[in-house]
């Protein structure tokens, strides 16, 4: 194969795609940092002596790892805490969704991060788009809210073929949920040039401006609570 000049530091190892720049796996890993920097700072979350949760289904756990050692490098003197908690990813991503939001507002910290990616929430919109209702698109994006917590995706507009220069991830994400895997993987091997991460899930927005959200776990909803919410709430009463 040719050998490619890296667009920022002239070395001819440029092999990783980050929003129309090619560059070396330093170059690129550099790049994301800078990315994730900026979103955290965008975000508004207060770091500084505070504590927050970062809550993965276990297929992100690498990815959640990553992102953790990013945010200890952006705010290395903030002297807060970070509490992982990780739950199973099995069964159909909206109950897996559902799973993480329901234990995440249980948690007495009111800042969220989560680690999903760009290329995620672009299978997502196309998983959901039969039956938007129910479904957890309304994460989307930098920062979102739900109940009283603060949810903040630093990687909402990073797809994982960006981050193909870190050597700890695969690069793959498998979920318990055939049906999502299929479709993650050929948005994959489909669109190559990671255009389509950056340029497909604004759109999600817009859909999820044609829905409420349930006041109690965030779920598209036509009503005040989703339909697994109002169960939830007869039987409690
Ligand atoms: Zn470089
Ligand atoms: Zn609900």
């Amino acid at each position: 194969m040719a050998k490619v000049k890296c667009v920022s530091c002239g070395s001819d190892r440029a092999e990783i795609l980050i929003s129309g720049k090619l560059l070396c796996p330093k170059c690129s890993r550099q790049e994301i940092l800078h990315r994730v920097r900026r979103n955290l700072g965008r975000s508004g979350i207060n770091l500084r002596g505070s504590r927050v949760i970062l809550t993965y289904p276990e297929f992100y756990r690498n990815e959640a790892n990553l992102l953790k050692s990013f945010i200890e490098k952006v705010c290395s003197n903030c002297n807060f805490t970070i509490k992982e908690i990780e739950i199973s990813g099995d069964g159909q991503v909206n109950k897996v969704m559902r799973d993480l939001v329901l234990t995440s507002i249980r948690e007495s910290e009111n800042q969220v991060i989560l680690p999903f990616t760009a290329d995620f929430f672009a299978a997502y919109l196309i998983y959901s788009s039969g039956s938007p209702e129910g479904s957890y698109l309304s994460l989307y994006g930098l920062r979102s809210k739900v109940s009283d917590k603060v949810f903040i995706s630093p990687l909402y507009d990073t797809p994982l073929t960006e981050l193909r220069g870190f050597s700890e991830l695969t690069g793959e994400l498998k979920t318990g949920d055939e049906l999502f895997n299929g479709i993650i993987e050929w948005l994959h091997s489909e669109f190559k040039d990671n255009e389509v991460f950056h340029t497909f899930p604004p759109s999600i927005p817009v859909i999820v401006s044609r829905f409420a959200t349930c006041k109690r776990c965030g779920a598209l909803t036509k009503s005040e609570y989703c339909r697994a919410c109002s169960v939830e709430l007869a039987l409690e009463k």
